[in-house]
């Protein structure tokens, strides 16, 4: 096994990236954030540092019924949350999953929102609150241009959607328009906010240290409280203020080109959005499972694996899930060895058991590959809040949420162990959500419901 992995090693030489390139990554996301941060350099640079006019977490006095959507994720979902601050937190949900199509993912827009506002009402009916105007949160996972909590103009779609006549626009509005052309229900959209958003504000609910909210699941993205004098587009300097930093974008202007391999490339080139969101390329769910197919694709047309065979579906975009790189890196006796002899004779081919022992090193430099870029922009956030509280040590909790994060065997802890090495003096304590996507846009309508009550009294 050893020399075959040794091998492999070699082989994807530059997939395994060293510490100090790491170290090398996470200070040229520092100046990615910095010249998102600033007015002048806003326009031009990749990652965008979306403000997200989220200033409070929550403090535990929130209550009443909210209504949220969760769109962007694995699913798409509605949700009923029931907040309740009687001395003792709690939250309460109903959640429905709902399909969205394939067609609709890539259709007109209007088809789009009236196909979410259907799903909205067909909730709404089965719990019998269709009457009830109850305020919304909408929890839309993808890159936003916000002025105010309630307006949200998509800057481009990511992941799989490319539905026509939404960028630029207020997905707001386009939802209102939806429901109000359908007349058999209201309600009241409060806030729109992005998912990593809605992950540190759960979190929040339960470890008021939480100020970073991060996703490995579909897509990747990171959000964290920023200080207002450091946010130059937004006016006001005091307080602070989450920023939404859209690093899947990180690279989009060339700066990881020389990280980059022709893997990677061959991603790009073949996806909805080429040139875009290539640092999220490298990591995230989407594709992690079809990096790993190229890879053997390319190793079997050499000869290095399958005994130079290839089979129609190993050679079919998309026919090696995320999923099965987390089955293959289980450590758990030999159950990741077999799960790979499982799905590489499913692809219709003949493994050997050299094959499947390479087939697990290349499933495992991928997903470290992944972890440690995740681990690297992570540091240059902690590292800027650091500096931002002037304090020698930082102690701070990390909400995370996602399916790779969640599902795959290793990947949560090599992403832990790469932040210790590249920030050893943070105390990070991350923590898993539950369910932040869809209850945290619960969470955020319940903090403007209470700051604005607090304001009117
Ligand atoms: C989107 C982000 C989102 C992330 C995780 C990315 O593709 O641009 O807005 O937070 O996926 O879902
Ligand atoms: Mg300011």
């Amino acid at each position: 096994g050893t020399l075959i992995r040794l091998g492999v090693d070699r082989y994807l030489y530059h997939l395994r990236l060293p510490e100090e390139t790491l170290m090398d990554v996470s200070k040229r996301f520092r100046q990615e954030m910095d010249r998102g941060l600033g007015r002048d350099t806003n326009p031009t640079a990749a990652v965008k540092m979306l403000p997200t006019f989220v200033r409070s977490t929550p403090d535990g006095t929130e209550s009443g019924d909210f209504l949220a959507l969760d769109l962007g994720g694995t699913n798409f979902r509605v949700l009923l949350v029931k907040v309740s601050a009687n001395g003792k937190q709690r939250v309460e949900m109903e959640n429905q999953i709902y399909a969205i199509p394939e067609s609709l993912m890539r259709g007109s827009g209007t088809e789009l929102f009236d196909h979410i506002a259907e799903c909205l009402a067909n909730f709404l009916e089965k719990l019998g609150i269709k009457d009830k105007k109850l305020p919304l949160g909408f929890t839309f996972s993808f890159p936003c241009q916000q002025t105010k909590l309630d307006e949200s103009i998509l800057v481009s779609w990511t992941k799989g959607f490319k539905s026509s006549g939404v960028e630029g626009q207020d997905v707001v509005s386009l939802l209102r328009n939806a429901i109000r052309r359908r007349r058999d229900f209201d309600i009241d959209i409060v806030a729109v906010i992005n998912d990593t958003v809605g992950t540190m504000m759960t979190c929040g609910y339960d470890d008021h240290h939480c100020e970073i909210g991060l996703i490995v699941g579909t897509g990747t993205n990171a959000c964290y409280m920023e200080e207002m004098r450091h946010l130059e587009l937004v006016e006001g300097d005091e307080g602070r203020m989450c920023v939404n930093m859209e690093w899947g974008a990180f690279g989009d202007d060339g700066a990881l080109d020389d990280l980059r391999t022709d893997f990677d490339r061959e991603i790009d080139a073949g996806s909805l959005n080429p040139g875009k969101q290539l640092f999220e390329k490298m990591i995230s769910g989407m594709y992690m499972g079809e990096l790993v197919r190229l890879i053997l694709v390319k190793m079997a047309r050499e000869g290095i694996v399958f005994q130079g065979h290839t089979t129609p579906d190993l050679l079919a975009t998309g026919h090696f899930q995320t999923s099965f790189v987390s089955a293959i890196e289980n450590e758990k006796d030999n159950e990741g060895l077999l799960s790979a002899e499982r799905i590489l004779k499913d692809l219709g081919l003949n493994p050997s058991p050299e094959d499947c022992v390479t087939t697990q090193r290349v499933c495992q430099i991928v997903s470290t590959r992944a972890a440690h870029l995740c681990a690297a922009s992570l540091a240059a956030v902690l590292r800027q809040i650091r500096d931002n509280k002037a304090a020698e040590r930082l102690r701070t909790t990390i909400g995370v949420d996602g399916s790779v994060y969640k599902n795959h065997p290793q990947f949560a802890r090599r992403l832990h162990k790469m932040v210790r090495r590249l920030v050893p003096d943070c105390d990070v304590r991350f923590l898993r959500s539950e369910d932040g996507s869809g209850k945290g846009a619960a969470m955020v309508t319940a903090v403007a419901y209470r700051l604005a009550k607090q304001q009117a009294e």
